[in-house]
């Protein structure tokens, strides 16, 4: 490893760590992204009904979850799948936000609609399909909310950064970065989930960066493990799929928890998380080897 990530990465030098570079902390309501505490960010894949939601929402707010996710504008494969309820959708998600305390991430998918999600969102999630939209990237910059970054699901690392670096230069530092699966040749899994990459994030970027078990798994029996391996990798924090009943789900159900394995990866994750607040070994910082690089 003689190459120093600081020349690899030379494109993007306002998202790496540089010498005296303090951790980006990303300010949510009354909370931060990045700081000692680990946040859930925990919903359903799509928002449904009032019912579907509100429900959800009492629940990931009594295990612990800060933020709710829920799509109102959805991408999907199918142009026959369920696409989201829109504005009625962000409407559900700010009723829910006003009876909770919950803050809201919901995808945007359009240039055209960054002004109406900002109106109801507390972050803008940009998703996996459309981190490469550079003019949608642009205008989600510049509403001022933070952005959750989605990983292309055929993206690098570099790709990632690049995407960061742009939001950046449109004059918005609150980025969080999430790793949610890459295609690979394996296709047991919906997705590979690269923990790896999530290490490496936290060593070179002083963005957050969060884990996202549920699109990498595709399989509900597998989040709980995948969001242990994001906890032990460094992460930030976790964006699960939850759903009240999965089979019943409008999208992606198959990877959704419901109420009772969400509790028990929340109680199953505690350890790992109160680990993670005490060992060396994850706190901020480049690693010897990128300081020498930064000289
Ligand atoms: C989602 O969060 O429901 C979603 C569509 O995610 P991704 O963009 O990662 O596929
Ligand atoms: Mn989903």
């Amino acid at each position: 490893m003689r190459e120093g990530w600081q020349e690899r990465f030379a494109e993007t030098p306002d998202v790496l760590i540089g010498r005296g570079q303090e951790r980006t902390l990303v300010p949510v309501r009354d909370f931060v992204i990045g700081g000692d505490e680990f946040v859930i960010m925990a919903g359903p894949c799509s928002v449904e009904t009032e019912d579907q939601l509100i429900a959800v929402a009492r629940h990931v707010r009594r295990a612990g979850a800060r933020i709710l996710r829920g799509g109102a504008f959805k991408p999907r494969t199918s142009p026959y799948a369920f696409h989201g309820l829109g504005l009625e959708g962000l409407k559900l998600l700010a009723k829910a936000r006003e009876e909770t305390g919950l803050a809201v991430v919901t995808e945007v998918m359009s240039e055209c609609d960054v002004s109406l999600v900002a109106e109801y969102a507390d972050i803008l999630q940009i998703g996996s399909r459309s981190m490469e939209n550079y003019s949608l990237l642009e205008a989600a910059a510049r509403s001022g909310r933070p952005i959750l970054l989605k990983r292309g699901m055929v993206a690098t690392i570099g790709d990632l950064l690049r995407s960061a670096q742009l939001i950046l230069d449109n004059g918005n530092p609150n980025v969080i970065l999430c790793e949610r699966g890459i295609r690979t040749f394996e296709t047991a899994m919906r997705n590979t989930f690269d923990a790896a990459g999530i290490a490496l994030l936290k060593q070179v970027v002083h963005l957050p960066v969060i884990a996202d078990p549920s699109h990498a798994a595709g399989h509900r029996d597998l989040v709980p493990a995948l969001a242990r391996i994001g906890v032990a990798a460094g992460a930030d924090g976790l964006i699960v799929e939850v759903h009240p009943d999965p089979d019943k789900a409008w999208s992606d159900g198959e990877q959704s928890l419901d109420f009772a394995e969400f509790d028990a990866m929340i109680a199953d994750l505690a350890p790992w998380i109160a680990l993670r607040n005490q060992s060396c070994g994850l706190q901020f910082g480049p690693g010897p080897r990128l300081l020498e690089a930064v000289g």
